[in-house]
């Protein structure tokens, strides 16, 4: 079976645990660099990205994880997870100056909140490419992404902007799969882990 880290730091990491266990993959929940050994894939939950990327310098993370990726690891982030995996993000708090530090693994854009406040959150039946019927997306204070580079795979857009994006072996969702009883994007993930793993065998 596969071997999946989730990033434990802050966020809905146990409902992304549970979904993937019920796939049958064996979960990590990652805190420290050490963490992050012998594993195919790695998962960066929804919660607020400004305090997952705090967290993650406290942790000293940063490096490990480009360096996970580097290695041929799969990395997937759903909402702030994704918002950490862009090469720049848009609409940091304007206490820290507006900017805020990304792993630039995925060679897109971030717009953080790009569809509203909390009141604004809402599911969407949403088609992505891949799968044979519409995916039920909840979408909560969700990022969108533009300027994607030519590497990078738009695999779904809501209202014309773009909420779930692959680049090689990194996958974006700006929506949250774990809070649906739906487990085929991450059933998509497991796969993209175990296809990049035999490709570095
Ligand atoms: N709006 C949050 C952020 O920018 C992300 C929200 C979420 O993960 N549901 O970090």
């Amino acid at each position: 079976s596969s071997r999946i880290g989730v990033l434990a730091l802050q966020g809905a990491f146990r409902e992304h645990r549970r979904i993937l266990e019920s796939l049958g993959a064996a979960v990590t929940e990652v805190r420290l660099p050490a963490d992050l050994a012998e594993l195919d894939g790695l998962v960066l939950p929804g919660g607020e990205s400004t305090t997952m990327a705090r967290l993650l310098t406290v942790y000293a993370l940063w490096q490990p994880i480009r360096a996970f990726h580097a290695a041929g690891g799969a990395i997937w982030g759903t909402c702030a997870g994704a918002i950490l995996l862009a090469r720049e993000v848009r609409g940091a708090p304007p206490q820290f100056g507006g900017k805020q530090e990304s792993l630039g693994l995925l060679d897109a854009v971030v717009q953080r909140n790009a569809f509203g406040r909390q009141i604004n959150s809402f599911a969407a039946a949403l088609p992505v490419a891949g799968l044979d019927a519409a995916f039920p997306a909840v979408f909560i204070r969700a990022p969108a992404f533009t300027a994607p580079g030519p590497q990078v795979n738009t695999l779904a857009t809501w209202e014309g902007q773009a909420v779930m994006l692959s680049q090689g072996h990194v996958l974006a969702t700006a929506f949250h799969p774990e809070l649906s009883s739906d487990p085929r994007v991450h059933a998509l993930f497991l796969k993209m882990a175990v296809e990049t793993k035999s490709e570095i065998a």
